[in-house]
């Protein structure tokens, strides 16, 4: 009879950790849903993403006489006559991925559950003003290259996505150089020196901080990281262009001190927000 008792006992131990779990992240995942709306019914956001590429647009020209002009940190030798080019990051730089954001908050999950469903569906829509600002590019003849983490196997849903929103993507040479694609770690340093070998670089474009800088450069703390925007001011709104991403970045990796294991109840990664409030 105890043996029996036990056997009853063991799927409703099962059950009720895994209804504990559900309920922690959905309540984990109910803290985007300001960031999401934001992002997704905001005039302001959308004026935002707009201004920002606006902005990057009215700068072409004045970079393409400047034949010093490089938004490359490291580019420095002979690189004046080399055709220019432009680097931009994908997601929420490039594609609005807010519909899997949606998606984590309605069913309770966290990110890399649902991710690969999405990203195969190839269908994220442009952020406001980057059509514009890759048509006008693309006419001044300016090779465009998307620099991104989304990884390898990824490669053929996100360029059809690129293409089914009307950018500009060129066939002929790799311009999609994602993570783990001939051996490329998440920091993109290495990816931005090799188009730095044949381009003078004139704009970057992004939603984190290593879009731009070398990784090492930014995990570090909260106000070491806001001291990088002062370090590179000459470079904001000529050269480089950071939109808005309140949804997920570095921004919330520095909370966990850049180690999201390190916190794997959702509990303790609230109370690590709340430290950062104090
Ligand atoms: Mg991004």
């Amino acid at each position: 009879m105890k043996s029996l008792r036990h056997i009853f006992l063991i799927p409703i131990i099962f059950l009720s950790t895994n209804i504990y779990c559900i309920e922690s992240d959905n309540a984990f995942q109910q803290q985007s849903m300001l960031a999401v709306l934001y992002l997704r019914t905001s005039a302001e956001y959308k004026a935002n993403a707009t201004q920002t590429y606006a902005s990057a647009k009215r700068h072409i020209d004045t970079a393409l006489m400047e034949k010093s002009w490089t938004a490359l940190l490291n580019q420095k030798e002979e690189y004046e006559d080399l055709p220019p080019a432009i680097i931009l990051d994908i997601d929420e730089a490039v594609l609005d991925n807010s519909e899997h954001q949606v998606r984590s908050i309605k069913n309770g999950t966290s990110y890399p559950t649902g991710w690969k469903e999405w990203v195969s569906e190839e269908s994220a829509k442009p952020l406001p003003g980057v059509v514009d600002y890759l048509s006008y590019a693309d006419s001044k003849k300016i090779k465009i290259f998307y620099v991104t983490n989304r990884t390898h196997d990824l490669e053929e849903y996100t360029k059809n996505n690129i293409k089914a929103i009307g950018l500009p993507f060129d066939d002929d040479i790799d311009v999609l150089l994602m993570k783990n694609e001939k051996g490329w770690s998440s920091d993109k340093t290495s990816r931005r020196n090799l188009i730095k070998k044949d381009y003078r670089v004139i704009q970057i474009i992004g939603d984190q901080l290593d879009d731009f800088i070398p990784s090492e450069e930014t995990e570090v703390s909260i106000n070491e990281r806001k001291a990088l925007i002062d370090t590179y001011a000459d470079m904001w709104g000529e050269k480089w262009f950071m939109l808005i991403n309140p949804m997920y970045g570095q921004w919330e990796e520095v909370l966990y001190e850049y180690c999201w294991e390190c916190y794997p109840k959702q509990s303790d990664k609230i109370k690590q927000r709340l430290k950062a409030l104090e």
